[in-house]
């Protein structure tokens, strides 16, 4: 068994090689530590390492660690799970960036939370499957939501956001990602940042243009079992 410490360093320097292999800078990149399911101790052994972006899905757990790990400096939190409209003002509490915005009501509630502040990064997360029901605007629908938000002053539209199919050669997904996210830089120039990669295909998300990873169970081992 290796430790939190070891896994952190070697996928670090994994991340780091493959940067280099993709002819990218080092500093291009956001690595995002995936906490989902561990306790805020892990994230607090993280953030002693040297971690300070950290990934998560559900709401409530989010909420409870942020709160647990409020003094944490610098520690910025990502959202990237279903974003339900009626808790977006709750996430935006302690999210400092939104990577799962997929439909016009979550644009309509982010509006409503951000009207008199905060502000929030933003990405438009794209579903790259023919499943409707996986997360992820539709690509015929990206267009609409990304006018919309662009409007939005509190607000600042980063890029595109997506996970690969299961069923799919990972790069081919992601260059169909980076297409998509080229379209979105035509609309807002600065919108050129592409959230893409997890623990297992990274290598191929970072050749094909992503800027921040979301890791997982390579750095943080499995998670606990949940109900
Ligand atoms: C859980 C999760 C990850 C991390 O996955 P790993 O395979 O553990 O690296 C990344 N992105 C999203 C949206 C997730 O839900």
């Amino acid at each position: 068994m290796s430790t939190l410490a070891e896994r952190y360093a070697q996928v670090s320097s994994g991340i780091d090689d493959a940067i280099r292999t993709a002819g990218r800078g080092v500093g291009e990149v956001t690595t995002i530590i995936v906490t989902k399911f561990h306790p805020a101790t892990l994230v607090r052994e993280l953030h002693d390492l040297g971690a300070r972006d950290f990934g998560e899905n559900r709401h409530q757990e989010a909420q409870a660690k942020a709160a647990d790990l409020a003094e944490l400096d610098g520690a910025r939190w990502h959202f990237i799970g279903q974003l339900q409209s009626k808790k977006t003002r709750q996430v935006l509490d302690y999210a400092r960036v939104v990577h799962s915005i997929d439909r016009d009501s979550v644009v309509d509630a982010l509006e409503r939370a951000t009207a008199d502040g905060p502000e929030v990064d933003a990405f438009v997360q794209i579903n790259l499957t023919d499943d409707p029901a996986r997360g992820g605007a539709a690509p015929s629908a990206v267009a609409p939501l990304v006018e919309r938000l662009a409007q939005l002053a509190h607000v600042r539209l980063r890029g595109v956001m997506a996970v690969a199919p299961l069923d799919e050669e990972p790069r081919r997904a992601f260059a169909r990602l980076r297409g998509y996210s080229e379209a979105v830089v035509r609309v807002v120039p600065e919108a050129s940042a592409i959230s893409a990669g997890m623990s297992h295909d990274y290598a191929e998300a970072l050749l094909e243009g992503a800027t921040h990873l979301r890791i997982g169970s390579a750095i943080t081992g499995n998670r606990p079992d949940h109900g």
